[in-house]
């Protein structure tokens, strides 16, 4: 066999035993797995005659698409680094991730002329652009093109564990986004960690929706099915079409899927999900964001028990818990299990930090701390957010939970927002969560301000479904929150700022507070 730790290993071994299998279907298009290794030996083959190198770092800027898929298995063949953007980004916000990732190849969609003039205005390590899916102005090669060079690479380069693989860049939510390295070694424990934590028993029999941009979570999902020669089905990330999901589902028999609670929830609050043969399913697995608890349910009740949870970010290749199917249950106790985002995934070790670092009893609320072969080798170009990311040979995740007795984890909220009002740690995201109780509040955001009596004081961005006052916002928090969590201050907007990821981010939020003038100083 190929003896090496390279990833791209997994695609040439799922052509070797499935050379007819489907690989990828997309568009109604259906890519052998036979003629995905001949696209991407090729495609490799044509970067590395433009130029590219082991360690090189190939960013690419796209939607969905079979060269998106394509790019990822031919950068690794040739031991260059894959840096998926968000399509979402601005071309300044994009220009960022090229920039600090160095990348020297840049492979943009034909749809973002303006990123691809930005990107390489802002890069000085930029050497090439590569136009996908039509043509691109002042690009200097084309995708279809470098899938047909000539001479296909054979094999992929041979390269240790520690070799760097992906860039996974951070959302962004609370500063800039963060180039997060992960490894070869790293991304070949997640796949087995994907196969028997996720989907144990996955075969070449099985198929995979993925209803997500392959450039986040969705992107290491589909290593798993690969690696078992299973063909992905891959949605386009512009647009969801609900009606199309279940009917995909239908028509390939998908047995899992891949999404994140937004899109979940539109999935399962969507009408069509009755009108279509879902009984294939057996994971249907959301991570990445908070799900309230009223989908997770709605949710399960369409589906059935096999909704899988896992609570994870880049710098962990996305693994630190699980809650599997049979776990997914209100029956015995309705704030259990469902209140957890699972317990630690195999080989995980997880912690509960203090504020110095020390691990704390069990019960205790603190940041969680995570140890394990599918932890990062850093952040790429930042040493400083290298080091505060490590403590005491914890990664400190930056989100804060406790774990019960049984080992569930339980998140109370990223340790950033907290904020402290009288003397008390208070968590936005349970306020939040209680307010979205209320029949009227579509949307709710909730962070702390100055406040001359309190220390900080809550204020709550409301986005209303109807109107709601005030009054009747604090009656129903009346029995559902101690009173020092309450906010403070009521607002109320119309829509609340998204991060391309959908995640809202906070600073937004407190500077458009600040500039409407909403604070506690004109109090005291
Ligand atoms: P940045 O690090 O740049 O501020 P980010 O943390 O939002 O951005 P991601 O790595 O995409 O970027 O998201 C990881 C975060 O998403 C986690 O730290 C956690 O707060 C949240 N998250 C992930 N999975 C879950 C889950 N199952 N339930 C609740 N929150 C989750
Ligand atoms: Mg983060």
């Amino acid at each position: 066999m190929i003896p090496t730790a390279n990833l791209a290993a997994l695609l040439l071994h799922a052509a070797r035993r499935h050379p007819d299998g489907p690989a990828l279907i997309w568009r109604d298009q259906t890519w052998r797995w036979a003629d995905c290794l001949d696209r991407v030996t090729r495609a490799a083959a044509g970067l590395r005659a433009a130029g590219i190198e082991a360690g090189d770092r190939v960013l690419i800027h796209s939607r969905n698409s079979n060269a998106m898929f394509e790019s990822m298995w031919a950068a690794w063949m040739i031991g260059a680094v894959w840096v998926p953007t968000n399509f979402r980004l601005t071309p300044p916000e994009a220009a960022y991730l090229a920039e600090s990732s160095g990348a020297r190849a840049h492979l943009i969609d034909a749809a973002f002329p303006d990123h691809a003039a930005a990107l390489r205005a802002a890069n000085p390590s930029h050497r090439l652009t590569v136009a996908l899916g039509g043509p691109l102005d002042g690009a200097d090669a084309d995708w279809d093109a470098l899938a047909a060079h000539p001479s296909p690479l054979d094999t992929p380069v041979d390269v240790d564990r520690d070799h760097p693989c992906w860039f996974f860049y951070t959302s962004g939510t609370t500063g800039r986004p963060k180039a997060g390295t992960l490894t070869h070694g790293q991304m070949n424990f997640i796949v087995a960690n994907h196969l028997s934590d996720l989907m144990p028993g996955l075969t070449h029999r099985d198929a995979s929706l993925v209803v997500a941009p392959l450039s986040h979570g969705a992107g290491v999902h589909q290593l798993s099915p690969a690696a078992r020669g299973a063909p992905t089905i891959l949605m386009p990330s512009e647009r969801l079409d609900v009606a199309e999901a279940w009917r995909l589902v239908e028509r390939h028999r998908v047995t899992n899927m891949f999404t994140v609670p937004t899109i979940l929830t539109m999935l399962t609050r969507d009408a069509s999900v009755d009108q279509y043969d879902h009984s294939s399913l057996r994971y249907v697995i959301y991570a990445g964001a908070p799900m309230y608890r009223a989908d997770q349910i709605h949710a399960l009740r369409k589906l059935g028990p096999v909704l899988v949870q896992y609570y994870g970010m880049g710098e962990v290749t996305g693994a630190i818990t699980v809650l599997p199917p049979h776990w997914h249950t209100t029956e015995d106790d309705p704030a259990f299990p469902l209140a957890s985002c699972g317990y630690p995934r195999t080989g995980m070790d997880i912690a509960i930090l203090g504020p110095d670092g020390a691990v704390l009893p069990t019960g205790e609320t603190g940041v969680i701390g995570v140890r394990g072969p599918g932890v990062f080798a850093g952040y790429h170009g930042n040493d400083a957010a290298t080091r505060d990311a490590f403590a005491h040979g914890w990664f400190a995740t930056g989100d804060v939970g406790h774990m019960d007795a049984r080992g569930f984890v339980y998140l109370t909220g990223r340790a950033s927002d907290m904020y402290i009002s009288g003397g008390s740690n208070v968590y936005p995201r349970e306020i939040e969560e209680a307010l979205l109780l209320h029949d009227a509040v579509a949307e709710a955001c909730v962070l702390g301000l100055p406040h001359p009596k309190w220390g900080e004081g809550g204020v709550a961005v409301i986005v209303a479904r109807a109107p709601v006052a005030e009054a009747a916002l604090r009656a129903h928090l009346e029995g559902r929150l101690a009173r020092y969590k309450w906010p403070h201050r009521f607002v109320f907007w119309d829509a609340l700022p998204r991060s391309a990821y959908g995640k809202v981010p906070k600073r937004d939020v407190r500077a458009r507070l600040i500039e409407q003038g909403v604070g506690f100083d004109q109090d005291a």
